[in-house]
């Protein structure tokens, strides 16, 4: 087996030097200030040995990332209940598509399609105010990651907020049907927020950690879900973690993963590895470019598709 260090440092070297690097997130007009030129990535192995190389320090807007993060809160919060109102098939559509929400009753197809993951915010609202669910998903992440300094980037929570339509459509399309107990603007208010979450690679990794070991987090000692709740999350990132890429990042890469339109994926290849990559350059269905291509080359090198024997 190559040692993972170089294989890591070769993959950032590469990474750095591509010219073909995807298109930076416009719709989101904060985003579109990212330089498209930077890569990052962190693994952490099964022993908790830390390997990082090229802009792995560098926070970046989590966006859909952050939906791993709220689903583990909700599914501690409801339990199965969240079923009733979220579903668990791919949905083989855009991430903020509205059309499929009308023939299935303002169910959404899973909850880590924006429609989705409106309700779960809204799961999360109950009972509190905005400030606190806000303060809670941060305080949650913060705690995953070992690491206090996480903040939310107020800047680009506004510039979502001011320009989000389509997540109003949506939210405003689910409580039509029911499927949403607060006010629209309450409830994308802590989604907006919790997407614009600024996090490094290195954070994220360590964050994801807990689903690389059956549900505990070695990096604070501490049980974040029950092991067979660690898997089912896992098995909706490798269904449903790249929107309608999801199929093709199973194909190329073979673990569960979700990315998010700031460029950022983790993954994680369970009992062997917790992983984030980092390139804002998207392909044509919002994912990073730069960051599948590296975790594609990182999984064939270290024989990691959750699909090998050994
Ligand atoms: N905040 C983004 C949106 O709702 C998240 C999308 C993503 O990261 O894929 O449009």
């Amino acid at each position: 087996m190559p040692d993972l260090t170089d294989v890591v440092a070769q993959i950032a070297r590469d990474m750095a030097r591509a010219e073909t690097r995807g298109t930076v997130a416009s719709y989101i007009p904060e985003l579109a200030k990212v330089d498209p030129r930077q890569f990052g990535i962190c693994v952490i192995d099964h022993d908790g040995k830390v390997h990082a190389a090229g802009d792995a320090d560098v926070p970046f807007s989590i966006q859909s990332v952050s939906k791993v993060f709220t689903l583990t809160m909700a599914l501690g919060k409801v339990g199965d209940q969240i079923w009733t109102r979220v579903g668990r098939e791919p949905s083989g559509n855009p991430f903020n598509s509205i059309v499929q929400l009308e023939r299935e009753a303002g169910i959404p197809r899973n909850p880590f399609i924006n429609a989705g993951a409106i309700v779960v915010s809204d799961i999360l609202l109950e009972g509190h105010k905005p400030r606190e669910a806000i303060g809670s998903i941060l305080s949650f992440v913060r705690d995953l990651a070992d690491d206090q300094t996480i903040i939310v980037d107020s800047a680009v929570a506004r510039s979502e907020t001011q320009t989000g339509f389509r997540n109003v459509a949506l939210a405003n399309y689910m409580r039509a049907f029911g499927n949403l107990q607060n006010a629209p603007e309450l409830t994308l208010g802590v989604y907006f927020h919790q997407c614009a979450i600024s996090m490094s690679c290195r954070q994220l990794a360590t964050a994801v950690q807990f689903l690389a070991h059956d549900g505990f987090n070695p990096a604070v000692g501490r049980r974040v879900v029950s092991s067979e709740r660690a898997r089912r999350i896992a098995a909706l990132m490798l269904t449903c973690g790249h929107y309608d890429g999801s199929g093709d990042f199973a194909f190329q890469v073979g673990i569960p993963g979700k990315s998010g339109v700031g460029g950022g994926i983790i993954a994680v290849v369970p009992g062997k590895a917790a992983i984030a990559v980092w390139s804002p350059g998207l392909n044509k269905v919002g994912n990073s470019l730069l960051g599948a291509v590296a975790l594609e080359r990182l999984t064939r090198a270290m024989n990691w598709s959750i699909f090998a024997s050994r």
